[in-house]
């Protein structure tokens, strides 16, 4: 199965090509970012980020076939994010993939953005259902067993902010470029975590819930602490907050990891695997943190490689011949849809979207 893949939920531009036949391997894949076009509101917007979509979406398609060196005649669908996610991108991609599955008569998979990132793991690496996944990225955090292409029950996660977004925040308090997760981690690497005793959120209570938003208070008050004191912060100032807010976000990472893997070992013993995705999983600090915690419960562990974590079309691929596989696929009704939780059954919980 060869299938394209539609991503535009967010501030990525994407379309990438997949083929699948005992091994998934990806014949392409393009992302335009705009993080330059928002980076002088300090935050992505809505209304620009539609706009260059609807600009970008049709080209960035057109490079993913010529680096795949197909044409749409070798494909056998069409692979689209249909949410969660931004509305009027998720609504450029949708209306270009029906107008490319009309005009073609390929099939039309209609793709849970957040699934795309659940089942990086198994576009990467042999793995089977099911496994435990730690979803961690800009506007997510949620600890999933993924059953199924189509199957996942939510275990916990982050009751308030994800930690992209804290990573984000952190960034724009200290001055520092968006996205805030790889300039914070890069500041971190010269600073001392130890300076700067910033909370654990709720690692006193049971289960694998989680806060961060408390985070992005303290680190407010230790940089105004600073300034009121010394009247700025110095670089080495701004390290040390690094290091002290990204060691929290470790801590916090790895304790709710090690209960979410003791909540499923209830069900299922020995768990039978540790998978992490979504933009945060590119950090290096939280990836040794998880391989550690992995290696003392003694479960196998895996992360996709960086570019698969961030925003992708590739994912999106694979995402639609994982559903298309198992029967799925949508009609010219297929609806963008701004919320998804992926957890159906799941009530509609604050903290599982922006
Ligand atoms: P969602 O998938 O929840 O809709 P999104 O698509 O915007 O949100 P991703 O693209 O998966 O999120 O991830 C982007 C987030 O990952 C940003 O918040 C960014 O700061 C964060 N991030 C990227 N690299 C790193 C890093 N090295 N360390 C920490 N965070 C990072
Ligand atoms: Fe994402």
């Amino acid at each position: 199965l060869t299938f394209l893949g539609i991503e535009s939920s967010c501030d990525d531009t994407a379309a990438a090509v997949v083929r699948a036949a005992e091994r998934a391997e990806i014949l392409s894949s393009v992302v335009d970012g705009q993080a330059a076009l928002h980076a002088p509101f300090g935050g992505v917007v809505p209304e620009i980020a539609a706009r260059a979509h609807a600009e970008r979406l049709d080209l960035c398609v057109e490079r993913a076939l010529q680096e795949a060196g197909l044409g749409l005649g070798d494909l056998d669908g069409i692979a689209v994010t249909a949410g969660p996610g931004l509305i009027g991108g998720v609504l450029s991609g949708v209306m270009l993939a029906k107008g490319l599955a009309a005009g073609t008569g390929l099939p039309l998979v209609g793709v849970n953005h957040l699934a795309g990132h659940a089942l990086t793991p198994r576009l990467t690496d042999a793995l089977a259902f099911p496994y435990l996944m730690l979803l961690v990225s800009g506007g997510h955090c949620q600890f999933l067993i993924a059953r199924g292409a189509e199957a996942f029950s939510r275990l916990g996660g982050s009751i308030d902010d994800a930690p992209g977004e804290a990573f984000d925040k952190t960034a724009k308090l200290l001055g520092l470029p968006q996205p805030g997760g790889p300039s914070v981690e890069a500041e971190a690497a010269t600073g001392d975590p130890r300076r700067f005793a910033f909370p654990r959120p709720m690692l006193d209570r049971p289960g694998c819930d989680m806060s961060f938003s408390g985070l992005k208070t303290a680190l407010l008050r230790a940089r105004d602490g600073i300034v009121a004191e010394k009247g700025g912060i110095t670089r080495q100032d701004r390290a040390d907050l690094c290091a002290g807010f990204q060691a929290a976000v470790v801590d916090v990472l790895a304790e709710k990891t090690r209960r979410a893997l003791a909540i499923y070992a209830e069900e299922q013993a020995p768990v039978p695997a540790l998978a992490v995705a979504g933009g945060v999983a590119a950090n290096g600090p939280i990836r040794a943190a998880l391989t550690r915690v992995a290696e003392e419960a003694g479960v196998r562990f895996l992360a996709p490689p960086l570019r698969l974590c961030t925003d992708n079309a590739a994912m999106i691929a694979w995402a639609g011949i994982e559903r298309f596989r198992a029967g799925g696929r949508d009609g010219m009704d297929l609806q963008a849809r701004p919320r998804w939780p992926l957890d159906q059954s799941a009530p509609a919980l604050i903290g599982s979207g922006r």
